[in-house]
């Protein structure tokens, strides 16, 4: 609660965040779905107003938009984090949420599909395992959400009893296995092994966990299940230091960000974490690219400016446009129309879209003219 005040206590009412808050527009303006309503809800919150601000703070992308416009230095994404943690401490959180983390302690997966999660690298020859290839299973994922999204269109207001149902009947997570969209996990599929050649023809020897790897626990996280991600990120942690890892390589901006800067905070995280890109010589790739700069990249570094180095990249002033995917899993129609106008955006340029997250490229593949960076890096060669 102190965190909550100190952060939404400097906010001075201005409302500029608004402007840039892409679920204020898919939420049909309903200011508790904005960035300064989630404010205004938070300085409610302590100042122990009676109220459940669950819909405000979990229908928050993390997109940090609000942060580059605020005169007064207030994040509306960290006091929806906050606010997601006093509300799950509560025992508050929305019902699926606490599927997801139940089923993540449970399976170390979200849907308890880690040993389907590794088929993609069969065949692969892996070396030791002191560095580490770690998908986090997070490529692989994206073709059960995409499943599910089609599947909840269906089911609507059910969600709820569903996953209540769910929570109390884990072993039902057993027919999750076959219910994936098979076009798209070919193509995340394809994307890594792009990754595996990159390394490889770059002459790094590296090790995968295979059907052991465990999702990083983003989600838990994301959630607000502050204790749940604390024992979490041991187990991990733990899991690295038995098969003798020492630098992990990471693939994607979520899982890059929870263990490089959130595992540090909660447990002992020895581990040298690294972005795959960093590790392989890349030369110009021709032609001019849309780049969708993922939200969570552009915190640490400027990811568009990062890419202009491999090939002309289309530009934009604020990098920090989500793709809507954090929505997915709790506020579906939200996150198709933020999706829907960052493709129409990326799509009026004419040219290809790039991405390099597999949750961007999941909610942004409504043609074929969207790739994963890997598949351009391959063509550098
Ligand atoms: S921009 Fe900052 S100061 Fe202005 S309303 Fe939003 S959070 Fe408050
Ligand atoms: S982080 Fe993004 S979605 Fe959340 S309040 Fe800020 S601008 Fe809105």
């Amino acid at each position: 609660m102190q965190d909550l005040i100190a952060e939404a206590g400097k906010c001075v009412n201005c409302g500029f965040c608004e402007s840039v808050c892409p679920t204020l527009p898919a939420a049909g303006f309903i200011s508790t779905k904005g960035a300064r309503g989630r404010v205004d809800l938070a300085k409610f919150l302590y100042n122990k107003g009676e109220i459940d601000p669950s819909e405000s703070f979990y229908s928050c992308v993390d997109c940090y938009a609000c942060l580059s416009v605020c005169p007064a230095g207030v994040n509306a994404g960290k006091v929806s984090e906050i606010g997601r943690m006093i509300v799950a401490e509560q025992g508050k959180a929305p019902e699926i949420a606490k599927m997801i983390v139940e089923f993540t302690m449970k399976f170390k997966n979200p849907l308890g599909v880690r040993e389907k999660c590794a088929e993609w690298a069969s065949g692969i020859e892996f070396g030791s395992k002191e560095t580490l290839l770690y998908t986090g299973n997070m490529y692989q994922l994206m073709a059960y959400l995409r499943k599910f999204g089609s599947i909840r269109k269906l089911l609507g207001h059910y969600d709820s009893a569903i996953a209540h149902i769910m929570r109390e009947h884990p072993s039902f997570t057993t027919m999750f296995r076959d219910l994936y969209d098979r076009s798209m996990m070919g193509r995340m599929s394809d994307y890594l092994r792009n990754i595996v050649k990159l390394l490889k023809q770059n002459g790094i020897e590296f090790g995968y966990l295979g059907k052991e790897e465990p999702y990083p626990g983003t989600f838990i996280y994301d959630l607000g299940f502050e204790n749940e991600f604390r024992e979490y990120a041991k187990y991990v942690s733990e899991l690295f230091r038995s098969h003798g890892v020492r630098r992990i390589i990471t693939i994607d901006p979520h899982t890059y960000e929870i263990l490089k800067y959130i595992y540090p905070k909660y447990v002992n995280f020895e581990f040298d974490v690294i972005y795959y890109m960093d590790m392989i010589k890349i030369d110009r790739v021709a032609g001019k690219y849309a780049v969708h700069a993922p939200c969570h990249f552009s915190r640490y570094f400027d990811f568009t400016g990062y890419v202009s180095k491999i090939f002309d990249a289309y530009t934009e002033e604020n990098p920090t446009r989500c793709c809507g995917g954090p929505d997915e899993l709790l506020f579906p129609e939200i996150s198709e129309r933020i999706s829907q106008k960052r493709f129409e955006e990326l799509k009026s340029t004419g040219y290809p879209i790039v991405t390099a997250c597999p949750i961007c490229y999941a909610n942004l593949a409504k043609d074929d003219s969207v790739m994963d960076i890997s598949e351009l890096l391959l063509k550098s060669k």
